[in-house]
């Protein structure tokens, strides 16, 4: 189906669509890789008369190794963070989440911004920086501000972001050595997106795990942080006992509805078991390091 009729617009810096964004206030929207936001027009599910198109805003698409933190800039393609050497060396569970996201079509057209800015529960990126405990540098007309990811998910396409704010820089901190994470994501038949979904970020000292970041991925209407689960494994080893109830504190943060991927329980119990994978994957990739 043919989206309805809109105006499009391609301003060359993020200043400038941040003007026309507040120009046209609620009938204009950030068109990023539109690899969500068409799909929605196409179906009509929602018009928006005035697009502003960041693809022509090319200081926002980067990948720099920063003193303390990985920084990408919010227009950067998935696939180019997904072959990044520095995600491949310092961040796999990043590497882990953008392999299974989607398919390298949708891939090579949608952004790291978009894909953290939509709010949809199920998209992957969100629960792997939760996880990684990532910042998010916002822009608007009176400055810039910096939102924690666990303070950017309200509600089910709900974030921090006000009308006429983009997001511009997602910042990783790096964790120290001893340090692994993995992304673990459950689905069903051909369909991209997951039943359920986790990411796990681990900091081992001598088998003793210093800090955990644990997140969830399509259970709830956000992506939602386990803290009890990371507060629990805080300062013990990883014997099979604490991995288990690690994972069934992970399911007791989780909030899934019945749907047609499956039931309540059926979701609990697949993440139950991806979470003991995506525990004991990212033990073993802390303990290579
Ligand atoms: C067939 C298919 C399968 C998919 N499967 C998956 C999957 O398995 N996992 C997954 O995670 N995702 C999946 N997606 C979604 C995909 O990752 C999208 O690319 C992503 O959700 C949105 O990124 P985008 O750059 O395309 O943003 P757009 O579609 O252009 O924008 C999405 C929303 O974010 C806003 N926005 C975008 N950038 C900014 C910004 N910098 N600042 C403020 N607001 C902004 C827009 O206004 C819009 O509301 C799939 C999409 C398709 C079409």
């Amino acid at each position: 189906m043919m989206p309805p009729a809109f105006e499009y617009m391609a301003p060359t810096d993020v200043d400038e669509a941040i003007d026309l964004l507040n120009r046209y206030g609620d009938d204009a929207k950030i068109l990023a890789g539109g690899q969500s936001l068409l799909p929605l027009l196409k179906s009509r599910i929602t018009s928006i008369p005035y697009l502003i198109s960041l693809s022509e805003v090319k200081d926002i698409s980067y990948i720099t190794d920063g003193k303390n933190s990985l920084k990408i800039g919010a227009m950067t393609l998935d696939a180019d963070l997904e072959y990044s050497p520095t995600v491949r060396k310092n961040f796999p569970i990043l590497s882990d989440a953008l392999g299974q996201l989607a398919d390298p079509l949708v891939r090579n057209m949608g952004t790291v911004g978009g894909n953290l800015s939509h709010g949809d529960p199920s998209n992957d990126l969100p629960s792997v920086m939760l996880a990684l405990d990532a910042t998010f540098k916002i822009r608007g007309k009176s400055g810039e501000r910096e939102v924690h990811s666990r303070d950017f998910y309200m509600d089910t396409f709900v974030t921090a972001l006000e009308h006429g704010e983009i997001l511009t820089e997602i910042s990783v901190p790096y964790w120290p050595a001893a340090s692994g994470g993995a992304y673990v994501k459950f689905r069903k038949g051909t369909w991209n997106f997951s039943v359920a979904g986790v990411a796990v970020q681990l900091q081992l000292d001598n088998e003793i795990v210093k800090k955990a970041g644990i997140a969830i991925t399509s259970m709830g209407p956000t992506a939602l942080k386990a803290s009890e689960a990371e507060n629990y494994l805080k300062g013990k080893k990883l014997t099979a006992e604490n991995v288990r109830h690690a994972a069934e504190l992970v399911v007791a943060a989780s909030q899934p509805s019945s749907d047609s991927y499956g039931s309540v329980e059926y979701k609990k119990e697949i993440l139950r078991r991806i979470s003991v994978q995506a525990i004991k994957k990212a033990q073993t990739r802390a303990e290579v390091k």
